[in-house]
């Protein structure tokens, strides 16, 4: 049997099982995914200790992101973001992979988003490096907005092409862009936004990386405003998605995949799968 984990802390709320073991039953292979809740300080050694145990592959989600890229071969774009979600041990020394920058740009193309023109970014955290920089090799010219705008110019400085403002200029800057992501927390705790309805228009197409809840303020804004919206749900599948198929070397069952974790969202999976 394949085992395969994740490490997070807090990690009880994880939809990563169902998602992942729905996936493992769709394609019939034998294997488990469980979570572990590691010290503060403790993910690098979780890493090794995972791979002492023989995991095949490990999710590695907040706080340690960052702290695990010493005990891997970081991969060139996880290196880029500076963030590790995913680790491979089927080389000499675990890979770390970043599967966030590719699952938001795999769920806005899911919904048949053509990424060229105009992303903004809201967000300067690890979604939005991730974000940033997934649509930026994609061909995307970036403007990067954050709440504290040094964050905004240092991302910026290290994404090809990108741009770093405040948020104050946000009305005027969305004026022509094709794609907005929300990579803020804003949304998650409280029904609130980080744009102003009124620089919505409907040559936007809009992803919320906030998942929960799956139809944020944002989201209901855009739809008024006649954007496309993809939900933050979608970049969630996408990364699992992406983890699945370097650790399997198969295709992800995307839909079976989308079905469990919409069910453990509370929301029924969008015949659009
Ligand atoms: P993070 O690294 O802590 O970054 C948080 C970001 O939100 C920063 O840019 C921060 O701005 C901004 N922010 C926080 N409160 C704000 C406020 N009141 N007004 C304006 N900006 C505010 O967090 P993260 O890991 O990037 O996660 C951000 C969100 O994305 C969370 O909701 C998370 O669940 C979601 N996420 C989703 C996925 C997915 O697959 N769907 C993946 C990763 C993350 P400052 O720099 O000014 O503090």
């Amino acid at each position: 049997m394949d085992v395969y984990a994740l490490i997070g802390n807090p990690v009880g709320h994880s939809l990563s099982p169902p998602m992942h073991e729905a996936g493992y039953d769709a394609i019939g292979l034998d294997a488990k995914y469980v979570t572990f809740e590691p010290a503060a300080d403790a993910g690098a050694a979780a890493v090794d200790a995972a791979d002492t145990l023989g995991v095949d592959g490990l999710n590695v989600t907040a706080p340690f992101k960052q702290d695990v890229l010493g005990a891997v071969e970081p991969a060139p774009l996880a290196e880029r973001i500076g963030a590790v979600n995913t680790i491979d041990f089927t080389g000499e020394t675990p890979t770390g992979h970043n599967t966030d920058a590719v699952g938001a740009v795999r769920a806005l193309k899911h919904h048949d988003v053509t990424l060229d023109g105009t992303a903004v970014v809201v967000g300067a955290g690890g979604a939005g490096r991730a974000a940033a920089f997934g649509l930026a090799d994609e061909g995307m010219t970036v403007r990067i907005a954050n709440r504290t705008e040094a964050r905004a110019h240092d991302l910026a400085d290290a994404v090809p092409g990108a741009s770093g403002h405040g948020l104050d200029g946000l009305g005027e800057f969305l004026a022509d862009a094709d794609v907005l992501v929300n990579a803020t927390s804003v949304g998650m705790d409280e029904d609130e936004t980080p744009v102003p309805s009124g620089a919505l228009h409907g040559d936007l197409a809009v992803l919320d990386a906030v998942y929960s809840p799956i139809e944020t303020r944002l989201l209901r804004d855009a739809a008024a405003a006649g954007a496309r919206t993809v939900d933050g749900a979608w970049m969630l599948l996408y990364q699992g998605v992406e983890a699945f198929e370097i650790w399997t070397g198969r295709d992800a069952p995307v839909s079976a995949m989308n079905e469990a974790l919409r069910a453990g969202l509370g929301s029924a999976a969008p015949a659009r799968d």
